[in-house]
């Protein structure tokens, strides 16, 4: 299966339906560029007000993610909740209300769902915070066994160290 939507059935919550369920595939590239598809179930909870619906979505899933450090692929949990005011006919009278046909029988759920996926992404992505991450010389993982490379020299000795030798001479 490709990506997949999840739609709103408007008849079905004039009938009473007031919990509806989905799932929805989207894929959306993480902070360094990679593609993530995230299986996703959505539990929506539909409460009318009038021409106007309350409503407010639990979702459930996993992304198939790469590590930032070690560079493997691994399955990631996700969780967020949104919520919207959806209006059936009229105009919108702001932002925070979305405003579809009086006569339409389904809202299209899907773009709300990626828009909060994007927003849990996190800056870094990692299989578990105390990965090792590769070695930036041999790029052996460190999580399954040293190398021998020698650790890199950390630059801020070098001017301690020229500073030292200074002293020395004089
Ligand atoms: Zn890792
Ligand atoms: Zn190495």
């Amino acid at each position: 299966m490709s990506t997949g939507g999840i739609t709103l059935d408007l008849g079905r919550l004039d009938a009473g339906e007031t919990r509806q369920e989905g799932t929805a595939t989207c894929a959306i590239r993480d902070a360094a560029g990679d593609e993530e598809r995230h299986n996703v179930r959505v539990s929506s909870t539909l409460e009318p007000l009038g021409r106007r619906v309350h409503v407010r979505c639990h979702i459930v899933g996993g992304a198939e993610s790469k590590c930032h450090r070690c560079l493997k692929p691994f399955q990631r949990q996700v969780e967020t909740r949104f919520e919207f005011v959806l209006q059936r006919g009229g105009t919108s009278p702001g932002d925070e209300v979305v405003v579809v046909a009086e006569t339409a029988l389904e809202f299209d759920l899907t773009p709300l769902v990626r828009e909060s996926l994007i927003l849990e992404e996190p800056i870094r992505v990692l299989c578990r915070e105390q990965c090792a991450g590769l070695c930036a010389q041999c790029g052996q993982d460190r999580n399954e066994g040293s190398c021998d490379c020698a650790p890199p020299e950390d630059p801020r000795w070098d001017d301690l160290r020229r500073l030292s030798e200074k002293m020395k001479s004089r």
